[in-house]
């Protein structure tokens, strides 16, 4: 009787052994990326408002949210570990490389990108047009640093694993996931300085919503991403240079013409309004599209799309509408055409498909 009982045990054990071992391999593996930002942030002292991005490791990060495990075996990686402001094409070809040699393994179901939220617009932009697999890709930042009273980053990390771990997230690009909602890399921009609630869908909705790791999802966008995508960088050493020229009252034409001088092969202009802006600037950029550089015209404002020959006859001067991008996105989409060529009317149409 009693070897029967303690058979019988044993039995149990093995069974819910087995259970929690098949559990755990079922669950998609997730690997975190780490590259710094606000979300492995550091207070000096705790309830001061200074503090310094890229403190903490991945591993700080994935300890600091046990319930991970319930979503994901889940794995880190450190890329770099700095302010997103100090973002740079180094780091940018280091990511965008690694994750499409993960993703291309059975090891990897998903990726996170911990980043600073100062630039993650453009890198999840950047993502979103050179990762080449249907596999989820979620970019993840916080507001207020680790040692913050309610620090936001335990949470958006939780929903950015669970989002990524999530088979409906499939083929939909690169997201960014913050305050509890899903956003296309495409259209999530920063829009307020310290708020929690920064991040908004630029001229589009959200994605989904993402309820403490369970996702409502709604239409997906019908631009083209991801394996779509004819952008790639895995043998790229170097991206070409684009910069941004700001519109504003009396502005002179010195900006561009030392950015020309200087080697940009590509300029955006955030004009004010619809992409306008002074005679002086417009001469500028008509003499540098002459030259053989891309010019595109984007707004400061925000909001709205700019399209080609309102105020200004992009048909006669060579330049490139912006479309719904912003300057820091259409910089992204500039520079990557670039690769391919110089022509403007092709850019216009890359601004239109992607
Ligand atoms: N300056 C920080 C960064 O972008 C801000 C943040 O992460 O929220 O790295």
């Amino acid at each position: 009787m009693k070897r029967f009982i303690s058979l019988t045990v044993l039995v149990i054990v093995a069974v819910l052994a087995a259970g929690v071992f098949e559990a755990r391999a079922a669950k998609p593996k997730i690997m975190i990326l780490a590259t710094g930002g606000t979300i492995a942030g550091a207070q000096a002292k705790p309830g001061e408002a200074g503090y310094t991005s890229g403190t903490f490791s991945v591993a700080n990060l994935i300890a600091a949210v046990p319930l991970l495990e319930d979503l994901a075996q889940v794995s880190g990686e450190q890329i770099a570990n700095i302010g997103s402001q100090d973002m740079n094409n180094a780091v940018w070809l280091k990511l965008a490389k690694r994750i499409n040699q993960l993703l291309a393994t059975p090891e990897v179901d998903g990726i996170v990108v911990t980043h600073g939220t100062d630039t993650m617009e453009e890198t999840a932009y950047f993502l979103h047009l050179v990762v080449n697999s249907n596999k989820p890709v979620v970019v993840v930042g916080s507001m207020r640093p680790a040692t913050a009273m309610s620090a936001d980053g335990p949470l958006n990390l939780y929903n950015a694993v669970a989002v990524a771990a999530d088979p409906e997230a499939r083929g939909r690009g690169v997201f960014v996931v913050m305050d509890d909602k899903i956003f296309s890399g495409r259209a999530a921009t920063k829009t307020d300085t310290t708020a929690v609630e920064t991040f908004q869908p630029m001229n589009r909705g959200v994605q989904g919503a993402a309820y403490f790791g369970k996702n409502r999802w709604f239409p997906p966008p019908g631009q083209k991403h991801t394996t779509k995508s004819e952008f790639r960088v895995d043998k790229a050493e170097t991206l070409p240079r684009v910069d941004i020229v700001y519109s504003y009252v009396n502005a002179p034409r010195d900006m561009v013409d030392a950015l020309v001088a200087a080697g940009a092969k590509g300029i955006v202009l955030a004009g004010v309004g619809d992409g306008n802006t002074t005679d002086a600037v417009l001469a500028a950029l008509t003499e540098a599209a002459k030259n053989g550089v891309v010019v595109v015209r984007s707004s400061r404002v925000g909001h709205g799309l700019v399209r080609r020959n309102i105020e200004v006859d992009d048909d006669k001067l060579g330049f490139v509408a912006a479309e719904e991008l912003n300057p820091s996105k259409a910089r992204v989409l500039t520079l990557l055409s670039l690769m391919h060529t110089k022509d403007p009317k092709v850019v216009q149409q890359y601004f239109y498909e992607y």
